[in-house]
């Protein structure tokens, strides 16, 4: 009979909740990047899903993360795994603040063409509270370049239009970048964003204003167009993690 040594049987006799929590530390070491399982990116006949280290701020069945933009019970309404605006109900807000980081969401259009210019399927977008990536029907719609989709509201255009046709689902991937102080404190570069339309790149590194440590609320304008939201998550930012040379 093949004799077991004192240390294996040890090894057998140590608790699985030693060993998992051992295996938690190694995760836990600020220099190796965590793991993080992926989502999949919607396609317009179905939501995308967040990765799994996201905080989902709407999955398709509830306001659980919402509130009125004053505060308050939300007035707009739930339709097939989607919200969407309810003219008059006011815009809406995360109960939780966030911060800088990574944030997502897909939104349709109206498939019945209403209005022109800026009053065909507006709506918007604003992390932490502001300023606005606008949402709004730009495809073969003209309006002024600072207000069409994707724009940061009167600041910048989007560098291309890369909208879907009404009633066609689409996303922004919108990093909103923290800002940059030198070591002495002063500012390099304030907050800014990227954003990623259909995964376009529209807005690269833009500067928005925003001081260290801001946190807001998201926040989803009622611009009295029954625009559709899905698949909202928020991911936030994380430290550089330093080279380390063997
Ligand atoms: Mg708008």
């Amino acid at each position: 009979m093949k004799k077991i040594s004192i240390l294996s049987l040890s090894a057998l006799l140590i608790p699985a909740f030693l060993l998992s929590a051992k295996e938690e530390k190694k995760e836990a070491d600020p220099l190796i990047p965590p793991v993080v399982t992926p989502g999949v990116h919607g396609v317009p006949d179905k939501a995308g899903t967040p990765p799994s280290d996201a905080i989902v701020l709407f999955d398709g069945k509830n306001f659980n993360e919402w509130e009125a933009g004053k505060g308050g019970e939300v007035k707009w309404k739930l339709v097939d795994g989607a919200m969407e605006v309810v003219r008059g109900g006011g815009s809406i807000r995360t109960k939780r603040k966030l911060g800088y980081g990574q944030y997502h969401v897909e939104w349709r259009t109206p498939e019945i063409v209403k209005g022109s210019g800026q009053g065909r399927g507006n709506s918007g977008f604003f992390p932490l509270g502001g300023p606005e990536v606008q949402v709004l029907d730009s495809y073969k719609n003209s309006t002024y370049t600072h207000g069409q989709a994707g724009a940061v509201y009167n600041r910048y255009p989007p560098l291309v239009n890369a909208c879907r046709p009404p009633g066609v689902w689409q996303s922004y991937d919108v990093i909103v970048h923290a800002p940059i102080q030198d070591k002495d404190g002063k500012y390099v570069r304030k907050s800014a964003y990227t954003v990623l339309h259909n995964g376009v790149l529209i807005q690269d590194n833009m500067e928005v204003g925003g001081q260290v440590g801001r946190t807001g609320q998201l926040a989803l304008q009622d611009h009295g167009n029954p625009v559709r939201y899905r698949n909202i998550w928020f991911r936030p930012y994380r430290d550089p993690i330093p080279m380390k040379r063997k």
